[in-house]
């Protein structure tokens, strides 16, 4: 397990092969890969987009739920595979002979789900291959407005007893963003991804090995490409995801060292699960 900008997340993510995040503290999890052990515990689950090394674990992980009397599962999709991913469950349904028992919610840019403790979750585009949406998740916390910051104590819990509406205002706090599968033009596009405290981004290819043509051509994030915009992200932390299994554990974190300048690479972690 991983802590992160005090946010904890327990992933796998290899580029083609699988990738799955889950954050324990926020009970949800973006993407299933293959269908991780740790991931049968989650029941709310967002998927970015429906290519089979993010989404071909969820019939495995909602018949293993079922099979171990867990609540069935809740699916956050985008619009665009709603019918797909019914069509998906309903042959599985006839090839299995089960129910797959689960709750499926269709959301997309704009769109709001409400998380546990008072967190929120908004679906932002991601310009991928297949049609992507990106995640945030978002906490409000009420904050005394500027001109009461002055005021003794005494006199803001008396106010406040009194049920003085205009005491506190709201503020909106992006915590964690994951883009699932993208291009890099997704950081342009989308304040939150430069804004939220944790950025979960992919960078799949890494050197010359696979040019930045290529990598924009496969919809992917090139590590040029990250490095070019290394002054816009205000991240306090970014995990960086779905490297190429071509490359070594070794050759990623050279590859990093190098190519990224102190102020980004100081607070960007790889993610290595499994690499040799
Ligand atoms: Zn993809």
């Amino acid at each position: 397990m991983l802590q992160l900008a005090g946010i904890d997340v327990e992933a796998v993510s290899t580029g083609g092969v699988e990738t799955c995040i889950d954050l324990p503290g926020f009970q949800l999890a973006f993407d299933l890969g293959r269908g991780p052990d740790f991931a049968v515990a989650r029941e709310l689950v967002a998927f970015t987009h429906a290519h089979v090394d993010h989404l071909s674990g969820v019939v495995w992980h909602c018949a293993t739920r079922a099979l171990r009397g867990m609540r069935p599962p809740r699916y956050v999709i985008g619009r665009e595979n709603e019918a797909a991913f019914r069509d998906l469950f309903d042959v599985w349904r006839r090839l299995d002979r089960s129910q797959f028992p689960h709750e499926l919610v269709v959301i997309g840019p704009g769109d709001e789900l409400a998380l546990q403790g008072g967190r929120f979750l908004r679906p932002f585009f991601a310009p991928h291959r297949a049609p992507c949406q990106g995640y945030a998740v978002w906490s409000r916390r009420s904050k005394l407005r500027a001109e009461h910051r002055a005021l003794p104590h005494e006199e803001i819990a008396r106010l406040r007893a009194a049920g003085r509406a205009d005491l506190f205002e709201v503020l909106e706090v992006p915590e964690v963003a994951f883009c699932g599968d993208t291009l890099i033009d997704v950081v342009e596009r989308e304040e939150v991804v430069r804004k939220a405290r944790l950025l979960i981004l992919e960078v799949t290819f890494l050197d010359e090995r696979v040019s930045v043509e290529k990598a924009r051509a496969s919809g992917h994030v090139h590590l040029k490409e990250l490095a070019a915009r290394a002054d816009l992200f205000e991240n306090e932390a970014i995990l960086l995801t779905h490297f190429s299994p071509r490359y070594t554990r070794e050759e990623i974190l050279i590859a990093l060292d190098r190519g990224l300048p102190p102020r980004l690479r100081e607070r960007a972690t790889p993610l290595l699960n499994g690499r040799g």
